[in-house]
């Protein structure tokens, strides 16, 4: 071959250079590996400096193929295509080699490293040799935007879009918005009432002139692609007529039938068979639900309708679909709490003075079931002691090994609003204190100040079985205190499970809807812990808030802003850049047998029924191959991943083991399929 290649190393500060040898690897690659006409090492190739060197060797030494080994391809390729086509040279004739996620940090024996990154490097070179000049195409982005989750974060991200003069369509499947924080009386650290904070926020939303909230409304189908996407909405049917309710709440209070309010009152309340989840609700309309309508049970009643001042009660009303274009997505669907029952030694539902979290969030929300009394579950009786158990199903390899990253703070403010309001004794069971967060530390030492206990152990039991004098009627948890290195029961009146955070129930079906990827525990995964928090790795769609992992109320409001930041960037560029390293179907081969229709992770692939052959849709495609190995009749081609490519770079690793190689780059395959 003729090509002329530059190789440039990087240190990666010591990253790469603590363990592998770069100036001896750089040296090799220019005496060994046939074409290299340059290789250099240098502290950090990713900096100005560094892509200077490449963009200088590519305009004076003419080169015409560039290997970096360095990082990851994911976290620097597009750095390095850049610095290609800065000085004139196709990005795609470019590639890397892993030498830090792939070596210096999994290989531990040095020899072996030097000789796995010389591997790296000779078959880098020898594939770039046979990649082809490939050329990005453009395609426009659909202003309008999705956001799914009526949470603080989709409210946060909604509003800055609508008021940069963006368009939002706004799903909530709940009849009003306001996730969990809706649920709350005081937020920490600095205890301000979260309705004072979030109701405005609400009322915003319902108000603004760019946003058309949906609620009660869920995604039923996606697809398209970044810029342009379809999506299928379903609105369902909440039997109260939009157009006439003024949301008087007349129908509320003549409904005769009342239910458990099992998800905004946690079961603590009641509410009627129609009903808004809270008077402050945002969209003001209440919903029928049919499962309690006594009119849906038995065919009569109506009262609702009858006394209903403008007429809006309609029973024959049904579910509306609602196809919408956007050209970007964001989800924030939240979490759901820890099942409190799944770890039945804490009692949870057999001993009644036993309370979750988010019951005790109810409890104490002076628009709550008991207007913010803190009594135990007889309604009436305060309590005198209280134990906060910590890490409910968090940190726990029997559950989810994770820390829920609030219920340290939540149990802190927990313990002040008991002692501000009963002035009982407050015992907090803790494995560590996590408060590092602007204003936590401070807000932990507020509680020292204020007397709550602190106990450092994991609570082994809370029982009611009275051993000792003084046990009798009360609830006993049981612990190792593992600072005085005892064993501790400690009788209160009352215990509250800071039930962990768990991912949606339903996290890893709308994962697969919106084709992004989610973690083992169903969280959404981010492209980049550090770099795009909030970008996943399907372009277009965004991410925010507690669907992503746990956070507070700052970090998830940091995220809704940094998500609509995102989509304004694309919606302002106008046009976005599709990859072209995708695959390609040559319908001459292709037998129609569909095989590959399936497997397509990223739904890329669609079937002409009039040509009987299948057809990749390229804005979709990511180029992962999956298709190209699974057809049977070689019909698909990926573009960066031809066979020539991949047979010269295997050959390439395999530097000291096939005869001949190293200073050889690979002949083409024969049976190469059309690239
Ligand atoms: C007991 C407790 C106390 C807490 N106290 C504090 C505190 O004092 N201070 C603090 O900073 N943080 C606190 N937090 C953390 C706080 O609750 C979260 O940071 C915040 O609520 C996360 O908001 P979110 O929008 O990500 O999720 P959520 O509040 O869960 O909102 C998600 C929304 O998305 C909707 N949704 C879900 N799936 C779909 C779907 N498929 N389609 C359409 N809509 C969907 C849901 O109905 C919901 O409205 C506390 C948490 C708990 C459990
Ligand atoms: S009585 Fe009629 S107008 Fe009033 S809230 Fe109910 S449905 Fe709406
Ligand atoms: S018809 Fe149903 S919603 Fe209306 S008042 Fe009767 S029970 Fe309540």
């Amino acid at each position: 071959m003729t090509e002329k290649v530059g190789v440039y190393i990087c240190h990666c500060g010591s990253n790469i250079a603590g363990e592998i040898d770069v100036e001896g690897l750089a040296k090799w690659a220019k005496e060994n590996l046939d074409g290299v006409v340059v290789a250099r090492d240098y502290k950090f190739m990713c900096s100005s400096l560094g892509q200077e060197l490449i963009e200088d060797d590519i305009k004076n030494e003419g080169l015409t193929r560039v290997v970096v080994g360095a990082c990851s391809p994911h976290l620097h390729g597009k750095t390095f295509r850049r610095a290609c086509a800065n000085a004139g040279l196709n990005p795609y004739l470019c590639q890397m080699a892993s030498l830090r996620e792939q070596v210096s940090w999994v290989t531990e024996d040095k020899e072996l490293a030097n000789t796995k990154a010389k591997a790296l490097i000779s078959g880098a070179v020898h594939r770039v040799q046979y990649q082809k000049e490939l050329t990005a195409t453009e395609v426009p982005v659909n202003p309008n935007t999705l956001v799914v989750g009526g949470g603080i974060a989709g409210i946060q991200a909604s509003l800055e879009l609508a008021d940069a003069g963006y368009q939002v369509y706004l799903v909530e499947r709940e009849p009003s918005i306001g996730g969990h924080m809706a649920q709350f009386d005081k937020t920490f650290p600095t205890l301000d009432c979260a309705a004072c904070i979030l109701t405005p926020r609400m009322s915003d939303v319902g108000a603004h002139p760019n946003i058309n909230l949906l609620s009660y409304s869920e995604v039923e189908e996606v697809s398209g692609y970044v810029g342009n996407f379809d999506v299928r909405l379903r609105k369902r049917a909440r039997y109260v007529n939009e157009d006439d309710c003024t949301g008087c709440g007349i129908c509320i209070d003549k409904c005769p039938k009342k239910v458990i309010d099992d998800v905004f009152e946690a079961g603590l309340g009641y509410r009627k068979a129609v009903y808004r989840p809270f008077p402050q609700a945002v969209p003001k309309f209440p919903v029928i639900d049919t499962e309690s309508c006594i009119y849906f049970e038995r065919g009569t009643c109506k009262a609702c309708e009858k006394f209903c001042p403008t007429g809006a009660i309609d029973f024959e009303q049904e579910d509306t679909l609602l196809d919408i274009k956007v050209g970007n997505i964001i989800l924030a669907t939240g979490f759901d709490l820890f099942d409190t029952r799944r770890i039945p030694q804490y009692g949870y539902g057999r001993l009644a003075n036993v309370f979750t979290s988010l019951e005790f969030e109810r409890l104490c929300n002076a628009a709550g079931p008991t207007e913010g009394k803190v009594v135990m579950r007889d309604g009436v009786t305060q309590p005198k002691s209280v134990a906060i158990i910590h890490c409910v199903g968090s940190r726990d390899v029997r559950y989810n090994p994770y820390c829920s990253a609030i219920c340290c703070m939540a149990s802190l403010k927990f313990g002040h609003l008991v002692m501000e309001k009963t002035g009982a004794e407050v015992y907090s069971f803790y494995i560590d204190l996590r408060t590092n967060q602007k204003g936590y530390e401070e807000f932990y030492n507020r509680l020292l100040e204020e007397g709550m206990h602190f106990i450092r152990g994991r609570v082994a039991e809370v029982t009611d079985a009275a051993r000792m004098p003084g046990e009798e009627g009360k609830l006993i948890v049981q612990a190792e205190d593992t600072l005085l290195g005892t064993q501790r029961r400690v009788p209160v009146d009352m215990v509250i499970l800071m039930a962990g955070l768990e991912s949606r129930a339903d996290a890893h079906d709308v994962a697969l809807k919106f084709g992004i990827s989610c973690s083992m525990a169903g969280w959404f995964t981010e492209r980049h812990p550090k770099l795009a928090p909030v970008a996943t790795m399907t372009d277009g769609i965004f991410i925010a808030g507690t669907c992503q992992g746990p956070k507070d109320i700052p970090a998830t409001v940091a995220q809704g802003a940094a998500a609509s930041a995102s989509v304004q960037s694309m919606i302002t560029r106008g046009k976005v850049e599709i990859e072209p390293i995708v695959a390609t179907i040559h319908e001459e081969n292709c037998s129609g047998c569909r095989i590959c229709n399936d497997l397509c992770p990223f739904n890329a692939i669609d079937f002409d029924e009039e040509k009987k052959v299948s057809v990749i849709n390229q804005a979709l495609c990511k180029g992962c191959g999956t298709c190209v190995a699974a057809c049977p009749a070689q019909a698909i081609s990926g573009a960066h991943f031809s066979n020539d490519e991949i047979i010269a770079e295997i050959e390439g690793l395999l530097f000291d083991t096939v005869s001949g190689n190293g200073a050889k780059a690979a002949e083409p395959a024969k049976d190469s399929v059309p690239a």
